[in-house]
């Protein structure tokens, strides 16, 4: 055993980077280890979309720069499964930010910031009474697992993924002018899986484009999915060294912070929107609550827990009913509908869908309104699309 670390995060994504940064500002002095497979910069499978929320929690940690990374897109355009459209500007804009540029912003403000930063790929923990220790040879006092989707961390504190609640996508670049230019676009497939197209706008042109299947009840394959995409966003001309599927634990499946000295954020921690696929509010969010409650010792595990109740409760208690509600495509075009009718609506149904909102009584009423009522205003119900394959794999 060499060195003793006072916090060492595993995974340099959003959520771990965010989880340093927090510790050194608390204690600047603390002795940070970030622990990464990848080396900086590098892709990750991803729609590149940045909640506005987002820049205020990094602005929080002490980085109030990093907006400049990406273009403001003002609005958001979405489909319904049947047609309609809502077409408006957001509170604040959110932006497009490529995760390569992104996350080596991130992991560059934590080597300025005093982390040490290391390439490995951990592969076994060990609790032991007063430290845990990374593939034998590196102990902290505290571990954050903030290794994403997969996460090997996550795994060793046994607890279980819910394949149930895993969501699948894939993305790709194009050169080509996205579907709405100045606008997130997303386009609902009208089918028994909740699922949507996107084609999101890159500064400089071109635009991140893809298709996600947001149940897991049935496998999915990678055909499946670009099969949905060449349906729902027909013409996308991509790259093909840029189309790559990954999976997306949602918030809706097994969520469990064990006491001790080994905490959980981000994907690691299944705390993507079950309505949306964004995860990157969740990671940075949950990160820095990990890094708060990593100089706790051994009660780190107890505080972190509390305070991610504290933080999500509310906001997964509603996106888990609501993503029962949109297994429903008639509910996703009344949610549509009442978004278009109703900026207030519409401005709930974004911060439900992107940061930790909750959905007020007054926006579903407006939402049930639409499901009961007549289609004001929209065309007559668009052609159904043909559902999508079984899976295959
Ligand atoms: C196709 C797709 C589109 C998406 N689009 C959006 C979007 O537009 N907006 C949005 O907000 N969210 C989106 N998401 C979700 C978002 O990508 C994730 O929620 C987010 O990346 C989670 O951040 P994280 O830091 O928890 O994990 P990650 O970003 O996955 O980072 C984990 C890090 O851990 C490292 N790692 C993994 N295993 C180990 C190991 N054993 N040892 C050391 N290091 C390890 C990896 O190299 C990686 O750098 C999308 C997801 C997918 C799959």
């Amino acid at each position: 055993m060499t060195e003793m670390w006072d916090v060492a995060v595993v995974g340099a994504g959003p959520a771990g980077a965010a989880a340093a940064l927090r510790v050194l500002r608390l204690d600047p002095a603390a002795r940070v280890l970030l622990v990464d497979a990848a080396t900086f910069p590098r892709d990750k499978t991803c729609g590149d979309g940045i909640a506005a929320g987002v820049f205020d929690l990094l602005a929080a940690l002490g980085l109030p720069d990093l907006a400049r990374l990406g273009a403001a897109v003002p609005r958001l355009h979405v489909r319904s499964p049947w047609g309609a459209v809502v077409d408006r500007s957001c509170a604040r804009p959110n932006r497009v930010v490529p995760r390569a540029v992104l996350d080596h912003a991130l992991v560059s403000a934590c080597l300025e910031r005093g982390a040490r930063v290391r390439r490995q790929r951990v592969r076994r923990i060990e609790v032991r009474r007063d430290h845990v220790v990374l593939d034998g040879d590196t102990a902290a006092r505290t571990v954050v697992g903030a290794d994403g989707a997969n996460s090997v961390v996550r795994r060793s504190l046994g607890v279980p993924s819910r394949p149930r609640s895993t969501a699948v996508a894939v993305r790709g670049y194009t050169t080509q002018d996205p579907v709405v230019p100045d606008a997130l676009h997303i386009a609902f497939a009208e089918g028994r899986r909740p699922a949507y197209a996107w084609s999101f706008p890159l500064a400089g042109g071109g635009a991140n484009v893809g298709y996600g299947i947001f149940d897991g009840t049935a496998p999915t394959s990678r055909d499946e999915l670009l099969a949905g995409l060449a349906t729902h966003l027909p013409g996308q001309d991509l790259d093909p060294a840029t189309v790559r599927g990954h999976r997306l634990p949602l918030s809706t499946g097994a969520r469990a912070q064990p006491d001790g000295r080994v905490l959980l954020a981000g994907d690691a921690a299944a705390l993507v929107n079950p309505l949306t696929g964004e995860g990157i509010f969740d990671a940075v969010a949950s990160g820095v609550l990990a890094g708060q409650a990593a100089l706790c010792g051994a009660a780190a595990g107890a505080v972190h827990r509390a305070a991610l109740r504290r933080c999500f409760g509310r906001h997964h208690r509603h996106t888990a009913a609501l993503s029962r509600l949109m297994r429903s495509p008639r509910f996703v075009h009344a949610a549509v509908l009442a978004a278009a009718r109703d900026q207030r609506v519409f401005d709930t149904v974004v911060e439900v869908g992107l940061e930790r909102g909750t959905a007020a009584p007054r926006v579903l009423a407006a939402i049930g309104a639409a499901f009961v009522g007549p289609a004001r205003g929209v065309a007559p119900r668009p052609r159904r699309h043909r559902p999508l394959e079984p899976a295959t794999t």
